[in-house]
């Protein structure tokens, strides 16, 4: 790709560094960037996007609308972006004013199930299987190698769940794919996870790397319900998904926080289930346990500062609030703990509409209690 503005200098306390996307995530990118003495410009093309509410400026337009794009480029110091399916070629525009991170090739990667599998089997790290399906054909070879229970997903645009069919038997290829509306397909083995867990890690434009410690994630229905840290996985294990981490990120040449989602298989044996390039609900907790939380990390980062120290002082506890949960602020806010609530007007069921976290004392040898 050509023309693609990389960042020189770091960007100065006053600088205004441009996310694009308006969910949660922005929101709280934008108020560690507060911290840092920097401004924040917001582009989504929802109307109440909750991360409005709190930066200097925003625009609402389509991802695609390239002179909105353009005036995003010029006001901006930096850019960058807080969910996946933001179109890689909109990253690939604004990267031609001003320096884009994560880049346009992290995102595309990311953003397709099969070339995300691919890109990480190739660095001889373990995944579920997988094989393309996108026809009844290709997923009755497809189901041939990889047998049952397995899992039939769209390669794109998949989240939470969501653009998924669990497969049991042959007969259940054709319904499964029916219900992806003929969406390009893979077909993944079930993994028998003893539980699942992920690592949050951030690099540096200077190539540096920091990981923080990786939690152990609980999901119902799909959608995260809570992380805990330190969870299930043993020092090795945790040395083994940060390693994963590093080597993802450099085969990316990525500056910014990513998170790589990971099944804990019964031998112990650490499988990714996806890349998401970007700071991630199960790195909610770094917020109150690091003095250095993922938000801050990506901001640092984007902006070519440097890493901070992702260290963590507490164990701690995440748990999402979700959909009608939300209705109970008084009495969530009643609770000990730290509450947030994203701003989000419309409660909807699966809406992941705040978080609570819970810090106790940090258990082994670093505790000072
Ligand atoms: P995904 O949309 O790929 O992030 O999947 C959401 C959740 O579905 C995961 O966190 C797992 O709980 C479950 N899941 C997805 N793929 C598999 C798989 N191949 N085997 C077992 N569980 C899976």
């Amino acid at each position: 790709m050509t023309n693609i503005c990389r960042l020189l200098e770091p960007i100065p306390p006053g600088g205004t560094i441009g996310i694009l996307g308006g969910g949660q995530l922005g929101r709280m990118l934008a108020l560690a960037a507060a911290r840092l003495g920097l401004k924040t410009h917001v582009y989504s093309d929802e109307a109440d996007a909750p991360a409005f509410q709190v930066c200097a400026v925003h625009t609402q337009a389509a991802y695609d609308d390239s002179n909105a794009l353009r005036a995003f480029a010029t006001s901006c110091d930096a850019i960058t972006f807080e969910f996946e399916n933001v179109p890689s070629a909109t990253v690939a525009l604004l990267a031609r004013t001003k320096a884009a991170n994560p880049n346009a090739r992290a995102l595309e990667v990311a953003q397709e199930r099969f070339a995300e599998k691919t890109f990480v089997k190739e660095l001889g790290i373990g995944t579920a299987e997988f094989a393309r399906a996108d026809t009844l054909e290709e997923a009755r070879k497809a189901f041939g190698t990889i047998g049952a229970p397995s899992i039939l997903k769209t390669r794109r645009m998949g989240y939470d769940g969501k653009g998924q069919a669990e497969v049991a038997r042959i007969e259940d290829l054709e319904p499964a794919l029916a219900s992806l509306n003929g969406a390009p397909a893979i077909l993944e083995s079930f993994v028998e996870f003893a539980f699942e867990a992920s690592v949050v890690a951030a690099r540096g434009a200077d190539g540096s790397f920091a990981a923080y410690d990786p939690p152990e994630n609980l999901h119902a229905n799909h959608i995260l319900r809570r992380s805990t840290v330190p969870g299930r996985l043993n020092a090795t294990q945790a040395k083994i998904a940060c390693g994963i981490a590093r080597t993802i990120a450099e085969a990316l040449d990525y500056v910014g926080v990513l998170c790589v989602e990971l099944f804990v298989a019964n031998d112990g044996a650490l499988l990714v289930n996806e890349i998401a390039p970007r700071v991630h609900n199960s790195g909610h907790w770094t917020l109150e346990a690091c003095a250095v939380s993922q938000f801050e990390q990506h901001i640092r980062a984007v902006a070519g500062w440097p890493l901070g120290d992702p260290s963590r002082h507490a164990d701690v506890v995440m748990e999402n609030i979700i959909g009608e949960e939300a209705r109970d602020w008084l009495a969530l806010a009643s609770r000990q703990g730290a509450l947030h609530l994203y701003g989000k007007t419309e409660i909807r069921a699966g809406r992941k509409m705040g978080h609570m976290t819970w810090l106790s004392l940090k258990s082994g040898a670093q505790s000072v209690g």
